[in-house]
């Protein structure tokens, strides 16, 4: 495949991408504009990416080290991180990434803030929620985020805690992980009334919008969006048909 084919595979597969996605905004009353494509690039070369990048600028990567590499060579895109991120690559992800999705512990979101604090940035993140309980996933339980919740808000100075994020498992049919979505959007609306309580008790207590639902994959996009997900985290999907 020469450049431009590769090109016009791509467009074609964004295209057919954002089409789904509007039906289900249209389906679930939505508005397409509220939905963001973070297009995961972790197993695509980087000449991929770079014709990528001229029809599409928000990319998805999970290891820090290779999303620093290629932030550095499209400085202009937004850089998401969202795989698993060790306390020791905090600076890296702090200094190269518009959003960590990946924030799966209190110490981790400690560290984030202060480093944050550090390079006087405020970082935006997502908390990481294993709402199917698989123990091959990292992130909070539900019941922990909740007991964690008033720790969370707390270190809101040098982080802007946007909202949660999760993967469903994995399984041929895409609607086995719409419950598991669903959990995600209503365990936010439980932590937006326990804020308020929180807060309530003790008013020095930032507050957390929680604008941000991440979820759904190249195999259950369309059921996440349905299910009220902000971002989508694609990756295959978008690449496919590339050679
Ligand atoms: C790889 C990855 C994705 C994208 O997966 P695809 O099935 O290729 O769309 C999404 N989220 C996370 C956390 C990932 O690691």
């Amino acid at each position: 495949m020469n450049a431009t084919d590769q090109k016009s595979c791509l467009s074609r597969n964004l295209a057919e991408i954002q089409e789904n996605i509007a039906g289900a905004c249209r389906r679930s009353g939505r508005r397409v504009d509220d939905v963001q494509l973070v297009a995961v690039t972790k197993y695509a070369p980087m000449e991929w990416v770079e014709l990528l990048s001229s029809l599409h600028s928000v990319f998805g990567e999970n290891r820090p080290q290779q999303l620093a590499e290629r932030a550095a060579l499209l400085p202009e895109a937004q850089w998401h991180l969202i795989g698993q991120l060790q306390r020791n690559k905090v600076r890296m992800a702090v200094e190269h990434a518009a959003m960590i999705h990946s924030v799966d512990s209190l110490r981790l979101l400690e560290r984030i803030r202060d480093v944050g604090a550090q390079m006087s940035r405020r970082v935006r993140v997502l908390i990481e929620v294993n709402v199917s309980g698989e123990a091959s996933k990292s992130g909070f339980s539900p019941d922990e985020i909740c007991q964690a919740w008033p720790d969370i808000l707390k270190v809101q100075k040098s982080v802007s805690i946007e909202g949660l994020m999760t993967m469903a498992p994995e399984a041929d049919d895409p609607e086995e992980a719409r419950p598991y979505f669903r959990q995600l959007r209503e365990l936010t609306d439980s932590l937006r009334s326990r804020s308020a309580e929180i807060i309530a008790e003790n008013p020095e207590t930032p507050a957390a919008e929680l604008p941000h639902l991440s979820m759904g994959m190249s195999g259950d996009y369309v059921v996440a969006v349905e299910e009220g997900a902000t971002l989508v985290r694609i990756g295959s999907r978008v690449f496919q048909g590339l050679k």
